[in-house]
């Protein structure tokens, strides 16, 4: 067979990304460079994400049942993880020993019809422009090459493949190291996490009657070794913490991991993409490195081979430098010393709280996290016949749409944990809105009045982003239309939060009067229904939020140009917009205690998607009144919001955003 992909590494990411590959008909040979399967026990938690992933594909039915992991900590502190989601199935965690997971995982992808070669050692990558080079050396010697349209890297933290593909892997190095061991003949008491002046001690009786210890020393640092420490090691640094000797024991296992934490630059060059560990390392605390790994392997393998390629880097790279930054956090709290009690007390203290177990927990877990759409045969059907090799062919580039393209941020998003109301976002500037600050992090409720099915493309569109949505819908100008409006937002939030709190409120929605009406032609009624849209819902919006809205919140009203420059068959619109500048102004004084800002943004004219911006000579007629000569697209706009959003504008409130590409230079 000649494959349309290779993965390098047989560990359960490269052996799942495998099975999902060949589950839709894509050719794929994994190469590993050992012979047989790992023996040793390693990482053995599944989050409720994750268990969700395995059932989609059946593995769950292959694996047998699996016992419940009980609790899990966060940094060592007690962390209910079924506060994520008490009534799901995989509420929790689960155990399954990574040796039991890496089998099953190989033996799907073999009866999918993955090509998996043991035995072969990465040796060489060349990317020829149409297609790339792969070669390996078999333990006999023999060098193989394979040409293939892709190859992941599924080969952990020592990646051979992000070696050959030089692509950077930042971070910072080992400051600290937990000694674990697996131990026979011991006869001491369970413990979690037990802190001791001197260090930190686990103890954990498997059913084999052997004993899992961990033992760390407050404040040494990493032994530098060439392999795994010594028993004597264990023992001696088990009684300097906890005073026992555990010398008389037999070691089965002896390990040592630390607190490195690196991540690839990005998850693809070209032609190669990185996974699981290659992508990233860190302390494998609480087992979130597999099941980061896993939902690597989950998303990239419904977007090779000719899906959105970038969507991967762009989706799983902010969600694992979002779990490297926690983990660091934890690490912290887990393995420092006499100094990071208060911190601990502190946490300890927070973890009492409902909402903060949940939104720990979500993290964890994966709750709530966009769910990779599972492979062609998700219960693994009937396979159907493989589609032909796509060597030598260039994945079809994936054209944005300009006018909602953006320059996504490759940063950590800049609003995790936020909530945000965006009214009218269901297309135009809104849409564009909420999908910035649903890349940021926040989640975005998406109101509209009648258009159902364009509300559902935008938060589908932010969900196959990774990012977090629901719908709201609500007639605004209309008796009770807030009251309704808050109904669903707070339903939305409490349902996805556990609380109905807002950070961020966009009044957007607006109605317009068509273009060439004269003001004398401007009817009392409409005049009524532009005032109610424009600027009495959006102040009554403000006021029904206020106790929503946490402490240093955001309120960002949409103008328009039109407020500075005459355009007489605009006149009643244009005063609803001076009217929502008087709404920034005023509020902006008022909720300044509370740290809360609030600014309106005006656009000029901006492509909103309407059928004007389909006519080339509008278009161009437009473009002439900005001084960049072309129209604004909603994504300009949506920029200039989402930084209004974020704490880099906290200094700024009651202002006028000018947001129209120069069109008041004249
Ligand atoms: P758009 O494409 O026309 O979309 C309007 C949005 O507002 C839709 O989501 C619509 O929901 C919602 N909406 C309209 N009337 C509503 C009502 N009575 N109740 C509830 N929701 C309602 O708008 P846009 O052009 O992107 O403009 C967005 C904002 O920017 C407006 O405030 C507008 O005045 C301002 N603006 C736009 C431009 C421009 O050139 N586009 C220039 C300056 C200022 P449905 O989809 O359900 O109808």
């Amino acid at each position: 067979m000649t494959p349309a992909v290779v993965v390098v590494g047989a560990g359960p990411v490269g052996l799942l990304l495998a099975g999902d590959l060949a589950a839709r008909g894509v050719p794929t040979v994994v190469l590993e460079r050992l012979t047989e399967p790992m023996t040793e026990s390693r990482a053995s938690t599944l989050h409720t994400r994750t268990m969700e992933l395995l059932e989609e594909r059946g593995v769950l039915d292959r694996l047998g049942p699996l016992p419940d992991g009980g609790p899990g900590h966060f940094g060592g502190l007690r962390l209910d993880l079924t506060a994520a989601d008490p009534a799901h199935r995989w509420a929790g965690q689960w155990k399954c020993p990574q040796t039991r997971l890496e089998a099953v995982l190989q033996e799907r992808a073999r009866d999918l019809g993955a090509d998996v070669r043991r035995g072969r050692r990465l040796v060489a990558l060349r990317d020829r422009g149409g297609d790339i080079l792969v070669e390996s050396v078999g333990t006999d010697g023999h060098r193989e090459r394979l040409t293939c349209a892709h190859v992941v890297g599924c080969d952990g933290g020592d990646s051979t493949v992000r070696r050959l593909t030089s692509l950077g892997f930042e971070g910072s190095a080992a400051r600290r190291e937990m000694l674990r061991a697996d131990v026979a003949g011991l006869d001491i008491p369970d413990r979690r996490f037990e802190r001791h002046p001197r260090g930190l001690a686990t103890a954990h009786r498997w059913p084999d009657g052997s004993t899992r210890v961990m033992v760390h020393v407050f404040g040494t640092a990493p032994a530098r070794r060439p392999g795994p420490p010594a028993y004597a090691e264990v023992v001696s640094a088990w009684a300097e913490v906890t005073g026992e000797d555990i010398g008389h024991g037999t070691p089965l296992w002896l390990n040592a991991f630390d607190d490195t934490r690196r991540q690839a630059v990005g998850y693809r060059r070209g032609r190669v993409f990185l996974a699981g560990d290659a992508a990233h390392v860190q302390m494998p605390v609480g087992g979130q490195a597999l099941n980061l790994g896993l939902q690597d392997a989950a998303e990239l393998g419904t977007r090779l081979p000719d899906g959105d390629l970038d969507g991967y880097d762009r989706v799983r790279r902010p969600a694992g430098a979002r779990a490297l930054a926690d983990i660091q956090a934890q690490s912290s709290l887990l393995l420092g010393g006499p100094e990071v009690e208060p911190m601990r007390q502190l946490f300890a203290d927070l973890l009492e709280l409902g909402s903060v177990q949940r939104h720990l927990a979500r993290r964890i877990s994966g709750v709530g996290a966009t769910p990779p759409r599972p492979p062609a045969s998700a219960v693994e059907k009937e396979r159907g016949e493989p589609r032909p090799p796509v060597i030598g062919t260039e994945p079809p580039a994936i054209e944005e749409n300009p006018r909602n393209s953006s320059n996504r941020r490759s940063v950590m998003s800049r609003l995790t944990g936020k909530t945000a109301l965006v009214t009218g976002s269901s297309r135009g500037i809104g849409r564009a809105v909420a999908q910035r600050l649903a890349e940021e992090g926040a989640l975005v409720a998406v109101h509209y009045a009648s258009a159902e099915d364009a509300a559902r493309e935008t938060v589908e569109s932010i969900e196959r982003d990774g990012g977090r949505a629901f719908a709201v819908r609500a007639e605004l100008g209309v008796p009770g239309d807030v009251h309704e409006l808050f109904l669903g937002v707070e339903q939305g939030l409490k349902e996805r939060t556990g609380e109905a709190a807002l950070d961020i409120v966009v009044n957007n929605a607006g109605v317009t009067t068509p273009a060439g009406l004269q003001p004398e032609d401007v009817t009392p009624e409409e005049f009524d229904r532009l005032f109610a849209v424009n600027a009495k819902a959006p102040f009554f919006v403000v006021q029904r939020a206020l106790p929503l809205l946490r402490e240093g919140g955001r309120v960002v009203n949409i103008s328009s140009g039109l407020t500075r420059f005459a355009s007489p068959d605009q006149v009643a619109y244009a005063m609803t917009k001076g009217a929502i500048e008087q709404l920034s102004l005023h509020f902006a004084r008022h909720l300044a205690p509370r740290g809360i800002t609030v600014n309106s943004v005006a656009p000029g004219i901006t492509d909103n998607g309407s059928a004007l911006f389909d006519i080339p000579e509008a278009v161009e007629q437009m473009a002439q009144l900005s001084a960049f000569k072309r129209v604004g697209r909603a994504v300009d706009v949506a920029d200039v919001v989402t930084f209004l959003a974020s704490d880099e504008a906290r200094w700024i409130t009651g202002a006028f955003i000018d947001a129209s590409g120069g069109t008041l230079l004249g």
